[in-house]
C-alpha cells in the first residue's frame, strides 16, 4: 500500500486513487445502498480533489443530499484521522445545534458498521470522545472554546463547519478564526515539518454563504472552491393560506387533523417554534385522531373559541407581531364557516387517490428533548400509521426525516432579537424568512412529490418576510464575542475577518463595557480579570458578578441571581402579569386582581420558607427572581409552586440546573468562595448581603442606568448615555419632552417601569433617581388612553444610588 501524496504535491488533477485510501470500511448492504443513492456519493472525487488541492473548500448541496454523513466518511476512509497516516489528526464537524451533533455521530458510526467506535460527539456537558475517536461532531461553541485553549487545533487535520447558511454568530466566527488557523498551521508546518496543515471544508445547504467567500481578508489564498452536489429533489407543491390566523398552533391542529382525514399515507411534518407549542398540540391531536379512523373528531370546534381569545397583550414585541395583527384585520372579514366545508377539501386535493392511513403515531421533535427520543423519528413508524412529527426549526436543515410528504409550515420561528440602539436581547416569535421557508418546503419532497402547507397568505408572505434571516452576529451584543477574541489576544477586534461585521457602533458598545467591567485595559488589551471573566460559559456582564460575588460570603446567593437573571422568562408574561401588580394608571382587569393575589401568596410563602427578600428589599427585580429561585428549591411540588405563583416551570427548572453548574464551576475555579457541598436550600441572607447582591447587579449592567425624567442631578459619566426614565405611575401624564439640565448626555428616549416590576408600586416621591435595568422592551399600551407612541419599558430593574453607579463607573 503506498502512502497518499502529501497534498502540496497533488496535482488538480491527480486523485490520490483507491488504493492509497488507508483504513477499509466494511458497510452493510443496505447503508451502502441508501449511500449510493446520495448525491453528495456521486461527488465523491471532486469533493476530495477540492480538499486536496486548497486549504479550503466549500460544497453546497440541499437538505439530504449527504453531506454530513458521507464527507466526513471520504476523509475517514482517506486516512483523516488515523495515526498512520499524513493527516492523523481528527476530522472536526461542527454543528449549530446538539442534537445534529449527537444524532450525526450515531449515524455515522452506525454508517461504519464495526469502526462505529471511532465516531464521537461531544457538547456542552456531554461527550463520548475518547483515544480513538476519527471523527468528532460537536457543536460549534465546544469547537470556540478548544480553540481558545489551543489556537493551533494541532489535535485536528481538518475542521468542518457545518450548517454554514443559517449564519449563526458561532458559525460566522469559527469561519474567521479557522481560516485564520488553516494560514497558521500551514506556515508552521513549513518550518517544522512533524506539524501537519489544517484544512478547512465550509458546508452549506444554501447559496446564502456565497457573499464572503470572495472575501480577501478571510480567505487569502483567494476564493476557495465551491463544490456543488446536485439535489435529487421532487416537486413540491406550494399551498398558501387564504387567511392567516393568529392562533397559529391552532390552525396547525385544524389543517393537520383535516390532512389526515384527506391525503393520502406518507409522513408529516409541521414546523413550530418551541417546545410548549409542540407538547400542547402533541397532545390536542393524540386525543383527537387516536382510535378515530383518520376522521378529525369534533376537536375543531374548540379552535372558533380559541382563535377569538387574543393570544397575548402587551408583552408582544413590535414589528412582525403588529403586521400579523393587521393582516388578521383585513383578511378576517370572510365567514369563519367556509374554513370548515369547501376550502379545506379543495386545499387537500391530491391526485392519487390511496386512501389516507388510519392510525397516528406523533412525535416532538426539539432540541430540548432527549436525544434517545429525538432519534425516533428516524425509526420508521408502526405499519399502516401516519407519521406526524411536530418540530422546532432543528427539522428545517440539521435533520432530515424519512418518509415526509406533507409539510405543515406555520411560517413563524423563535429567533434571536437585538436592539442595537438600546441592547435589548430577547427570544421572540416572529416570522421567518423567505429562504427559510422555501427550506421548510423542501423537506416535503425527499421521497416523492409532496406538498406544503402554509398557515399564511401570500401577502403576509410578500409583504412581512425577509429573503434571507439576518446573521445572527449582527442581532446580538457582542460583548462575549469581543471578549472571546481579546482571550485570544486578538487585540483589534476590528481586524478579525468576521464573515459580516458587527457594527462599529456595536463593538465600540462592546469594548466600552468590557472596560468598565476591568476586562480590558484602556489599550484594549484583556487584563486579568477579563481571562477569568472569558473562562464562564456566561456573558461577561455575569461572569463579573460571580468574580466579585464572594463578597460577605454572598457565594451562593451570588449563583443563584447569576442563574436566575441569566435565563430568561422566569415570569409568565402576557395576560396574567406574572407577580405583577398594576399600576394605579392600568384598567384594572379580573386577571390583574388575580395577579395580584398571587403576589401576597408569593410574598406569604417565602415568608414561610424564611426567604423574605421582596419584603426586605422592595427596590430589586433582580432579588424578586432570586427569591424565586430560591423558594423554588424549598417549594415541595415544584409544578403546583410554578402554577400558584405564575412562575414557568420550564425556566425555573433551567434556572436551577444553571445554579447547580455554576456552582460546580466556581468551586472549581475558587474553593475558598465556596463549599464544596453548597445546599441548594438557603438560609435567609442578611441585610448586609441583600444590598452586596444589588450592588453586584449594579455592578454588571453599569452600562444600562436610568435617570429619573425629574431628577435634577446630572449624570455621573457612564459607559453609555443614562436612559431617561419617566416618573412613574404618575406617566400617562408626564410630557416626555420636558428639557433639563445635563439633557445632552442623555439617550433621547423614554422609558417606563413595566408594569411587572417591584418599583411599578412605589409613589413617584420615593422612587429612586437611578435604575439599572436589564433590557428594555417596547410594547402596545392598547389601555392607556391618548397614547400613541407604544411605550419602552424597563425589565428587570434594580434601583442604585448615585454614589454606588459614581463609585462602580470609576471601578472601585
Ligand atoms: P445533508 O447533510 O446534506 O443534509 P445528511 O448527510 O444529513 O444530508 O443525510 C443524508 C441522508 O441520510 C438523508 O437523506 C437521510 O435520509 C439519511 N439519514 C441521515 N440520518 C439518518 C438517520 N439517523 N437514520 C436514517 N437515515 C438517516
Ligand atoms: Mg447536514
Amino acid at each position: 500500500e503506498h502512502d497518499p501524496l502529501p497534498p502540496e504535491l497533488v496535482t488538480s488533477s491527480s486523485v490520490p486513487e483507491r488504493k492509497a485510501v488507508s483504513v477499509e470500511v466494511v458497510r452493510s448492504p443496505d447503508i451502502q445502498e441508501a449511500r449510493l443513492g446520495l448525491p453528495v456519493v456521486a461527488e465523491e472525487q471532486k469533493v476530495m480533489e477540492a480538499i486536496y488541492n486548497n486549504p479550503v473548500a466549500v460544497i453546497w448541496g440541499a437538505t439530504g443530499s449527504g453531506k454530513t454523513t458521507q464527507v466526513p466518511q471520504f476523509l475517514f476512509e482517506a486516512g483523516f484521522g488515523s495515526p498512520d497516516s499524513p493527516n492523523p489528526g481528527m476530522i472536526g464537524v461542527t454543528q449549530p445545534r446538539r442534537v445534529a451533533a449527537v444524532s450525526m455521530a450515531n449515524r455515522v458510526g452506525d454508517e461504519l458498521g464495526g469502526l462505529s467506535e471511532q465516531v464521537a460527539y461531544q457538547i456542552r456537558f456531554d461527550s463520548s470522545v475518547s483515544d480513538k475517536t476519527a471523527i468528532k461532531f460537536m457543536t460549534d461553541g465546544i469547537l470556540i472554546r478548544e480553540i481558545a485553549k489551543d489556537f493551533t487545533l494541532l489535535k485536528y487535520s481538518i475542521i468542518i463547519i457545518d450548517e454554514a447558511h443559517e449564519r449563526s454568530a458561532n458559525t460566522d466566527i469559527l469561519i474567521g478564526m479557522v481560516s485564520r488557523i488553516v494560514d497558521l498551521r500551514a506556515s508552521m508546518s513549513k518550518e517544522d515539518t512533524k506539524i501537519k496543515a489544517l484544512k478547512l471544508v465550509i458546508m452549506s445547504a444554501t447559496l446564502r454563504i456565497t457573499d464572503f467567500l470572495e472575501n480577501p481578508n478571510l480567505f487569502r489564498n483567494g476564493k476557495p472552491p465551491l463544490i456543488q452536489a446536485e439535489g435529487r429533489q421532487f416537486p413540491v407543491t406550494i399551498h398558501f393560506a387564504r387567511r392567516t390566523q393568529r392562533d397559529y398552533v391552532d390552525e396547525a391542529f385544524y389543517k393537520v387533523c383535516r390532512g389526515h382525514k384527506k391525503l393520502p399515507p406518507g409522513g408529516m411534518l409541521v414546523f413550530l417554534t418551541g417546545q410548549n407549542e409542540i407538547t400542547a398540540l402533541a397532545k390536542r391531536l393524540k386525543e383527537a385522531l387516536s382510535n378515530t379512523q383518520g376522521s378529525y373528531a369534533p376537536g375543531h370546534k374548540v379552535r372558533i373559541a380559541a382563535s377569538e381569545a387574543p393570544l397575548e397583550t402587551e408583552d408582544m414585541e413590535l414589528g412582525t407581531e403588529t403586521s400579523q395583527y393587521d393582516e388578521v384585520e383585513e383578511e378576517d372579514e370572510g365567514n369563519e364557516e367556509d374554513l370548515f366545508d369547501n376550502q379545506g377539501d379543495k386545499e387537500f386535493e391530491v391526485d392519487d387517490k390511496t386512501p389516507a392511513s388510519s392510525q397516528v403515531h406523533i412525535l416532538p421533535l426539539y432540541s430540548q428533548l432527549q436525544t434517545k427520543d429525538q432519534l425516533r423519528v428516524f425509526n420508521p413508524p408502526p405499519e399502516n400509521a401516519r407519521l406526524i412529527v411536530l418540530a422546532t426549526n432543528v427539522a428545517e436543515t440539521s435533520l432530515t426525516i424519512p418518509g415526509i410528504r406533507y409539510v405543515f409550515d406555520t411560517g413563524r420561528a423563535k429567533d434571536q432579537k437585538y436592539d442595537k440602539m438600546t441592547g435589548v436581547q430577547s427570544f421572540e416569535v416572529g416570522w421567518i424568512s423567505k429562504a427559510s421557508a422555501s427550506q421548510r418546503a423542501g423537506r416535503a419532497g425527499r421521497t416523492g412529490p409532496g406538498h406544503c402547507y402554509r398557515l399564511y397568505s401570500s401577502a403576509v408572505y410578500e409583504r412581512d418576510f425577509d429573503e434571507h434571516t439576518e446573521p445572527e452576529i449582527l442581532r446580538m451584543p457582542v460583548e462575549g464575542v469581543v471578549l472571546q477574541l481579546k482571550s485570544m489576544d486578538l487585540q483589534h477586534v476590528v481586524n478579525f475577518p468576521f464573515p459580516t461585521p458587527p457594527d462599529q457602533q456595536s463593538l465600540a458598545k462592546a469594548e466600552k463595557l468590557l472596560s468598565y467591567l476591568g476586562a480590558v485595559s484602556s489599550e484594549g488589551k484583556i487584563t486579568t480579570v477579563g481571562r477569568q471573566l472569558s473562562n464562564y460559559p456566561l456573558s461577561p456582564r455575569f461572569s463579573k458578578m460571580l468574580t466579585i460575588g464572594h463578597q460577605h460570603g454572598c457565594m451562593p446567593y451570588t449563583i443563584a441571581l447569576v442563574a436566575a437573571l441569566a435565563t430568561p422568562n422566569l415570569f409568565i408574561p402576557g395576560k396574567q402579569l406574572g407577580l405583577a401588580v398594576p399600576t394605579q394608571s392600568e384598567i384594572y382587569t379580573n386577571e390583574n386582581r388575580q395577579a395580584d393575589e398571587a403576589r401576597t401568596k408569593l410574598i406569604s410563602s417565602y415568608n414561610h420558607a424564611h426567604h423574605l427578600f421582596s419584603r426586605n428589599s422592595p427596590t430589586s427585580d433582580a432579588l424578586k427572581a432570586l427569591t424565586a429561585l430560591c423558594a423554588y428549591a424549598y417549594a415541595p411540588s415544584k409544578d403546583d409552586f410554578c402554577k400558584e405563583m405564575f412562575l414557568s416551570p420550564k425556566s425555573l427548572n433551567e434556572a436551577s440546573n444553571l445554579r447547580s453548574q455554576l456552582t460546580t464551576i466556581v468551586h472549581n475555579n475558587n474553593p475558598s468562595s465556596l463549599p464544596s457541598t453548597s445546599p441548594l436550600q438557603l438560609p435567609f441572607p442578611s441585610k448586609t448581603q441583600i444590598s452586596v447582591l444589588q450592588q453586584f447587579t449594579a455592578a454588571a449592567f453599569i452600562d444600562q442606568v436610568a435617570i429619573l425624567a425629574s431628577a435634577s442631578t446630572s449624570p455621573p459619566d457612564l459607559p453609555r448615555k443614562p436612559t431617561r426614565a419617566i416618573d412613574v405611575p404618575s406617566l400617562p401624564l408626564c410630557p416626555i419632552n420636558t428639557k433639563r439640565k445635563g439633557d445632552s448626555d442623555i439617550i433621547d428616549i423614554a422609558v417606563f417601569i413595566h408594569p411587572s416590576s417591584i418599583l411599578a408600586h412605589t409613589g413617584v416621591k420615593d422612587l429612586p433617581t437611578y435604575i439599572v435595568y436589564s433590557h428594555l422592551q417596547r410594547g402596545t399600551p392598547a389601555t392607556i388612553e391618548g397614547a400613541k407612541k407604544p411605550r419602552t419599558r424597563m425589565h428587570a430593574l434594580t434601583a442604585v444610588t448615585g454614589k454606588q453607579i459614581a463609585g462602580l463607573a470609576k471601578g472601585t
